[in-house]
């Protein structure tokens, strides 16, 4: 264990590969004081233990358009690369972020508390989100031409030209994962990046761009400004081209506001209320370990992770007794290590644990029964909570209809498909679905009828989540736009259509009536559409 210096506060011991210089250097990368005058900076505390890792510059507003000046000039110079270039340089951030797995993972857990094992397969999400689009980029980008409105004689050319500068605004949850793989394709496409961590978990996002810079992405290209949401974020969305903010669906609602007033576009990547729906034919001996990762994986601090269980009536009890055993078990490895034992980790800071108890205890005091769990863990440390298993929840209860993005759920029993269908989507929220069964042509069927921007068949959040080739994002409430596949790279271009005409034919002549030409216009038309052209 090695120990950071600090100016107050007790020392936090953090793994041997986090020293006191590796976080200087990364808190040095923030561009903040441009004008001269430095704001206080923010104490980032390890989740464990609440001791102080080092200070995270603040910045200015007027240290915002300073990064976006610095940003423009080199993007200019990156854009005008070939993309062959620009993909080389993710060739070998790919392989540095592989090689430096440990310490991302060190970092990610430090701000973040999560366990090991999570943080490691956060790290992995940008090599595949990388790998993704080294294989796709070039043929997504090219230009494509297209026949125009006369064949032969005209043509059309869609081509793909980067924004400019981007936005990239990331919350704590999954901080390497959602900064580095949103601003990958924004980068590869030619766009120069902003981005805004959460003040908590900015380190492993500077180390990522530590990398990026090893593996030859030119100095200036991606800032990063930090500092208080409302503080920095008015600036930074008046100084950009385009937005990508992943948060809370009230916050996505502030910057979907300014993005339209300034007529930039914006992808909002926001909450879910996520329903997992079990059929009567599952075999539980499957679907009990999936449904323990869906809702306590991340320790329940993952938009898409499940927060209703709807399960039939005829195997209810029986799910709710080994659900619930499943999760006293979990809740047995709570632990705050840099090691793979436990497999529960913390929540990310005290007050956002205390908003999760507060779901339960106003639950319970309503009428809800505790299965399971409910109770902070102050003996593991400050913003531990164990695994939580709650029946009888109502609505009038936040639990049932907000997020409380914590280890808890609540198991809901119904008697008919249609209750089912009719529970789930009950909510604002339209982020992802799970349905569980034995037979996956009624789960095709059911999935038609679910309003979520992702539906998972026998799995709950993972399998469309790592499908990088297809294009993700919330419905409702749960966000506009998507992210990957080829949607998540084109959004970060405009898409410009260059026309030809080979031979002057189009224009109205002067020397014809316009009630021939009329006719000979409509005969055109019909003539095109028998023929398939157009
Ligand atoms: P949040 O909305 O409070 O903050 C997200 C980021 O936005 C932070 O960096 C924050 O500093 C910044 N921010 C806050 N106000 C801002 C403003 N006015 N202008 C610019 N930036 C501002 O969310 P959070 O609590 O950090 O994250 C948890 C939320 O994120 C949950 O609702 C979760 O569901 C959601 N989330 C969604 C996805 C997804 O892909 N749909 C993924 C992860 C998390």
């Amino acid at each position: 264990m090695s120990t950071t210096s600090t100016q107050s506060g007790s020392k936090a011991k953090l793994p041997p590969r986090v020293t006191e210089s590796l976080v200087n250097r990364l808190t040095a990368m923030v561009t903040a004081g441009t004008a001269g005058e430095a704001r206080e900076p923010f104490e980032m505390t390890e989740v464990y233990t609440g001791d102080v890792v080092g200070y995270l510059p603040q910045s200015s507003p007027e240290d915002v358009k300073a990064a976006a000046e610095i940003a423009r000039a080199a993007q200019r110079e990156w854009a005008a690369r070939p993309l062959a270039d620009r993909l080389a340089v993710f060739e070998r951030a790919h392989e540095l972020i592989l090689s430096e797995i440990e310490t991302l993972a060190d970092l990610i857990q430090i701000g973040c508390g999560k366990a090991r094992r999570m943080a490691i397969e956060e790290a992995c999400d940008t090599p595949m989100v990388i790998a993704h689009y080294l294989k796709t980029a070039k043929k997504t980008l090219k230009p494509k031409k297209r026949s125009g409105p006369m064949p032969v004689i005209t043509t059309s050319t869609e081509e793909h030209r980067p924004k400019g500068v981007v936005a990239v605004i990331a919350p704590w949850n999954f901080p390497f994962a959602i900064s580095m793989s949103d601003s990958t394709p924004a980068l590869i496409a030619g766009n120069g990046v902003i981005m805004k961590p959460d003040n908590k978990t900015a380190l492993c996002t500077l180390y990522g761009i530590e990398l990026l810079h090893k593996a030859g992405l030119p100095r200036g290209l991606v800032q990063v400004v930090c500092g208080g949401g409302p503080d920095v974020g008015p600036t930074l969305i008046d100084s950009v081209d385009f937005v990508m903010f992943t948060g809370s669906t009230a916050t996505g609602r502030t910057i979907g506001e300014q993005a339209g007033r300034n007529l930039i576009g914006c992808s909002l990547e926001l909450g879910g209320k996520n329903p997992m729906i079990v059929l009567d034919d599952v075999n539980l001996d499957e679907a009990i370990p999936s449904a323990i990762f869906a809702v306590f994986g991340n320790t329940g601090q993952a938009c898409m992770h499940i927060e209703r269980i709807y399960v039939h009536e005829r195997i209810y009890d029986e799910y709710l007794r080994r659900f619930a055993a499943a999760a006293e078990e979990l809740g047995k490895t709570l632990g705050a290590s840099y090691d793979f034992e436990p497999e529960m980790g913390s929540l990310v800071s005290v007050d956002h644990m205390k908003r999760v108890a507060a779901h339960v205890d106003e639950a319970r005091e309503k009428g809800a029964t505790v299965v399971t769990g409910g109770k902070p863990r102050p003996d593991i440390g400050p913003a531990f909570f164990e695994p939580t298993v709650l029946t009888g929840v109502t609505k009038d209860m936040a639990h049932a209809t907000q997020e409380t993005f914590g280890p808890v759920v609540t198991i809901y029993k119904y008697s008919g498909v249609d209750e089912a269908v009719a529970l789930a989507n009950d909510t604002d929220y339209g982020l992802n679905a799970s349905i569980w069964t034995g037979n996956i042509e009624r789960a095709t069927a059911l999935a038609e009828r679910l309003e979520a921007g992702a539906i998972n068949i026998n799995d709950g959040f993972v399998t469309s989540y790592a499908a990088k080739g297809t294009p993700s994002g919330g419905v409702k409430q749960s966000g506009v736009g998507t992210r990957h596949g080829a949607a998540g790279l084109l959004k970060y271009t405009d898409t410009i259509n260059v026309g030809v005409q080979k031979k002057q034919i189009m224009a109205a002549r002067a020397s014809m009536p316009y009630e021939k030409q009329l006719k000979s216009t409509l005969l055109t038309l019909r003539l095109m559409r028998r023929l398939h052209l157009g």
